[in-house]
C-alpha cells in the first residue's frame, strides 16, 4: 500500500539541524497523522517528499527554512514594559508567554532579555530560520475511516481520543 490521500502512516522521525542536532524524533511508532488532509497534519513539503512511499520505506527529507517555519523576523523581536507581566511570576529569560493581538490573534513569545524596565521577547517561531533534515521510517499505512478524512485527522492510539 502506498502512502497517499487519505491514508493514515505511523512513522519514526528524528529531526535535525543542518549540524546534526536532534531537535525532535520519535521513535517509538506512536507517531501517526492523516497524510494529504486539507488540514496539513505535516509540513506540505514533508508530506510532498513522504508521497507514494510505502511501509518499510525510509527517507532523507531536508526543507530549507523558506519552506519550513520561514526565516527569522527581526520584527518578531520586541521591548516590552516590565509591568505587562503578572506581578506575582519571577521572569527568567528562556520563559514563554502566549498572548494576543489587537485583532485576536494568538502569539507565542519567549523571553530573550530582562532589563531594569523592560523585557525584550522574541516572536519567532523556534524553528524558524532553520532548515530541517528529516531521517523518516515508514512503520505502517493504512486506509483512514469515514470519520478520519471528515475530522482531518487520526483517531485511536496516537490520535485523537473522542
Ligand atoms: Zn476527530
Amino acid at each position: 500500500m502506498q502512502l497517499t490521500k487519505n491514508k493514515v502512516a505511523n512513522i519514526n522521525y528524528t529531526l535535525k539541524d543542518k549540524d546534526g542536532n536532534t531537535m525532535d524524533e520519535s521513535k517509538d511508532g506512536k507517531f501517526v497523522y492523516l497524510h494529504g488532509s486539507q488540514k496539513r497534519n505535516l509540513l506540505p513539503a514533508l508530506e510532498e517528499a513522504l508521497e507514494g512511499k510505502e511501509a518499510g520505506d525510509s527517507a532523507n527529507v531536508v526543507i530549507e527554512a523558506g519552506n519550513a517555519y520561514g526565516q527569522r523576523d527581526e520584527d518578531k523581536i520586541q521591548r516590552v514594559p516590565k509591568k505587562i507581566f503578572p506581578q506575582d511570576q519571577e521572569l527568567q529569560v528562556g520563559m514563554p508567554f502566549s498572548s494576543a493581538t489587537a485583532d485576536g490573534t494568538a502569539v507565542n513569545v519567549v523571553i530573550t532579555a530582562i532589563e531594569e524596565e523592560e523585557v525584550v521577547v522574541d516572536g519567532n517561531h523556534p524553528l524558524a530560520g532553520v532548515d530541517l533534515h528529516f531521517d523518516i521510517e515508514i512503520m505502517e499505512i493504512r486506509d483512514a475511516t469515514e470519520e478520519e478524512i471528515e475530522h482531518g485527522h487520526v483517531h485511536g492510539v496516537g490520535g485523537h481520543q473522542h
